[in-house]
């Protein structure tokens, strides 16, 4: 076998280090180094404006924004209430729950999208229900419409985990303008990366004062604490990272659009082998290009996992195994019907995507999936 290189599911963006340093010379010279510094300030701005949404957050990273977004929605409300979630989804999802001392209840996706199916969560909307927390799984926008009538029927807190959907856009509107907040992931393997961070995105000036305050201590001004807060702020440096980014963002999603562009041209006649094409008022985001192999492709999920390894090329099985089969979660989950989640999870490989993952390695990527 030829030593060809091998090939990630993701590498990360990193902007021209002179324009990052630039930033950082700025903080040097500043002696600011954390606490809603400028660079914090700007990106906060500059995001919102960027994203099309009223109020950003800043957050250390996207897990203490799910957190603090549960705290920020009434917490003693919460306390001992069940949270209607998916099981496909990255744990951190319901850990967040767990650790607000609500109750996750995995229900099942639709099998389109891979998102929570609004007629499954109808039915199971207990009197303990409190709030559902969505997952635009891949960036791909949930029934949002129909999930917002099911939360405002029954007077439930919608939250949505959009960890994946920086810059989705539907009929020209941002999708974090759905539901009470919406919570982003800047971690390193996401779209847009601070290294590490994350954000919320709120409608309200007081709500925003109110996320503010919790992710600070719960501090308003220097002899104030008026809540038991936490500490989920955004250093400088990773505000640098960020608005070093944020400028090439619109060639990021060019460069991932036409590479999904290029996967489904190759892989649009190969049996057995499905992909997700974006709803068509979508402005995808082109975060990842999840492929499921159903029973018409000749070899298993993972007979063709390995078959890509050995070939130097590392997929990675986003989601599998579902969070409800994980050992905090599985006594709950065994008790539950979640066929469509089960399937998706077991035939689903994300092929690697990232803004300069040259086309020639797609099509060596595909011949692969091809000639097995
Ligand atoms: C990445 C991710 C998170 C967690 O974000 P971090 O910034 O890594 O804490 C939460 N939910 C989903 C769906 C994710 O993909």
């Amino acid at each position: 076998m030829s030593k060809e290189k091998n090939i990630f599911v993701t590498q990360p963006f990193l902007p021209p280090l002179e324009e990052f340093n630039a930033y950082v010379e700025q903080i040097w010279e500043n002696k600011w180094l954390t606490n809603n510094g400028e660079l914090h300030q700007q990106l906060e701005k500059a995001l919102a404006h960027y994203l099309g949404v009223p109020f950003v957050s800043l957050f250390a990273n996207g897990t203490i924004a799910l957190l603090t977004a549960l705290q920020a929605l009434d917490p003693d409300g919460h306390r001992g209430g069940e949270v209607i979630t998916t099981p496909f989804t990255f744990v951190a999802t319901p850990n967040a729950l767990v650790w607000n001392k609500t109750k996750p209840v995995f229900v099942d996706v639709e099998d389109q999208y891979c998102n929570l199916d609004p007629a499954k969560v109808e039915a199971a909307i207990t009197d303990k229900t409190v709030a559902i927390m969505p997952v635009h799984v891949y960036g791909n926008p949930c029934d949002n419409e129909a999930l917002q009538a099911i939360a405002d029927k029954h007077g439930l807190k919608l939250i949505y985990d959009a960890a994946h959907a920086f810059g989705v856009r539907k009929s020209g509107e941002s999708i974090l303008n759905y539901g009470d907040l919406s919570v982003l992931s800047f971690h390193a393997t996401k779209v847009f990366n601070t290294f590490e961070g994350g954000a919320i995105v709120s409608h309200s000036e007081d709500m925003k004062r109110h996320i503010d305050d919790l992710k600070n201590f719960g501090f308003r001004g220097e002899e104030r604490v008026v809540l038991p807060g936490i500490n989920g702020k955004m250093s400088e440096v990773h505000a640098a990272m960020g608005l070093a980014q944020l400028r090439y963002m619109d060639e990021i999603f060019e460069k991932r659009r036409s590479i999904c562009h290029k996967y489904m041209v190759l892989l649009d006649s190969v049996k057995g082998v499905e992909y997700i094409v974006p709803q068509d008022d979508v402005e995808s985001n082109a975060a990842y290009f999840p492929v499921f192999i159903n029973a018409d492709y000749p070899v298993s999920r993972n007979k063709l996992y390995d078959k890509l390894k050995k070939n130097g090329i590392y997929g990675r099985r986003y989601f599998y195994p579902l969070v409800s089969d994980f050992e905090p979660y599985k006594e709950e989950g065994e008790k539950l019907d979640l066929p469509v989640a089960h399937r998706k999870s077991e035939q689903v490989i994300c092929l690697p995507l990232y803004p300069d993952l040259p086309l020639e390695d797609v099509e060596r990527i595909c011949k692969v999936i091809k000639n097995i």
